[in-house]
């Protein structure tokens, strides 16, 4: 009866708090959020000037005194106060019901310690939460691609952020094995970057190398020749230039950080126990996060694993989705939530 009130008066929320961006579900609304996890920050009196969208639009834009970051590049907390100030933002817009704090299930990266838990659970708490849970991103990840995560069965998660890349493995309700490394979207945009300045002398910013990585960007030979102009400022003269870029040269400027994601992959079957790895096998490998949608990056993993691999549908929000059907269904998944002191039952 208690809780049929609070639940009247509140809406609970589900957030992924992405490195590269961040989408809020409200229980019974599903997504009402989508924005890039970006603040913008004036220096000079520390005051917030905008956040996600509005921030994003800012990058690589601003005069010296205003920065525009992104808290968590790194897929963790690196700075706390930025955070606290983004989770409560996003809660504060996705919100209509706002008489008593809502229960918040917040994703996060694979592997954080002790000390970035407590760093979620309490920016979550002071943005108004009453109560607060975490789920490991790749775990809901699989729950968003509605994977039976609780019979015992072999899952195998491919979750290709900003930030980090993380592979999962998954098996009745918990999380077998995982890996986490530092190489993902960021890293493909910065190789983007590098050699374009190597090649051609020309300087450009990140949100145009993401914009080619995602214009003809791929992991595989794709089928026809692609191309795209590439505007930056010539190092050598210091004049804007416009250059035109290939696939092939994209693919090359990309290749040794997509080796090192199928290295961490590889590595993880390495280690998966027998009978987990013959489920792998036939249930294949999925893939996730933006960085699923690189072109041919399915075949090439498949082809170095000769394992199938399956591109999760709407990859950009499975976590999301995920996070939210544990909120609908609390009662039966309360298992697949990392266990900390605060997800004991409320008194
Ligand atoms: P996070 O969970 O860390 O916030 P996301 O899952 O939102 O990350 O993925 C963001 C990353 O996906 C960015 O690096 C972005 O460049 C990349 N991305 C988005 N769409 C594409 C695409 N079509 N092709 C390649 N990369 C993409
Ligand atoms: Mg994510």
């Amino acid at each position: 009866m208690f809780e049929k009130i609070l639940n009247f008066l509140s809406e609970d929320i589900a957030i992924d708090l992405g490195t590269a961006n961040s989408e809020v579900y409200v229980r019974g609304r599903g997504i009402v959020l989508q924005e890039p996890s970006v603040v913008a920050i004036n220096q000079k009196t520390g005051q917030i000037l905008a956040v996600g969208l509005e921030a994003k639009k800012m990058v690589g834009r601003t005069p010296s005194h205003i920065v525009a970051i992104r808290p968590l590049r790194h897929g963790v907390i690196s700075d706390f106060e930025t955070t606290e100030q983004m989770l409560k933002y996003f809660i504060e817009k996705a919100r209509r019901k706002k008489i008593i704090g809502p229960r918040v299930i917040v994703g996060v990266p694979l592997g954080v310690t002790e000390v970035e838990k407590k760093a979620v659970l309490d920016a979550a708490k002071s943005a108004g939460a009453r109560e607060v849970f975490l789920i490991e991103e790749p775990m809901a990840a699989a729950i968003g691609a509605r994977l039976p995560v609780q019979e015992p069965t072999g899952h195998f998660i491919v979750d290709i952020g900003g930030g980090t890349a993380e592979v999962a493995v998954i098996s009745l309700g918990g999380i077998v094995l995982g890996k986490s490394i530092k190489v993902a979207g960021d890293k493909l945009n910065e190789d983007i970057i590098r050699f374009v300045q190597e090649e051609y002398k020309l300087l450009i910013g990140e949100r145009m190398a993401e914009t080619v990585k995602i214009a003809i960007g791929s992991a595989y030979p794709l089928k026809e020749r692609k191309q795209f102009p590439v505007r930056g400022r010539n190092l050598v003269t210091g004049l804007p230039e416009e250059i035109l870029i290939s696939d092939e040269e994209v693919r090359k400027a990309m290749e040794k950080s997509i080796n090192q994601i199928i290295n961490e992959i590889k590595e993880a079957l390495d280690e998966t126990p027998p009978e987990l790895l013959a489920d792998i096998m036939s249930n294949g490998i999925y893939l996730t996060g933006g960085g699923a949608l690189l072109r041919g990056l399915d075949i090439l993993i498949k082809k170095e694993t000769k394992i199938p691999v399956k591109i999760v549908e709407d990859p950009l929000t499975a976590v999301v989705r995920g996070a939210g059907m544990v909120l609908e269904n609390l009662d039966e998944l309360r298992e697949v939530l990392i266990q900390t002191k605060e997800l004991e039952p409320p008194k």
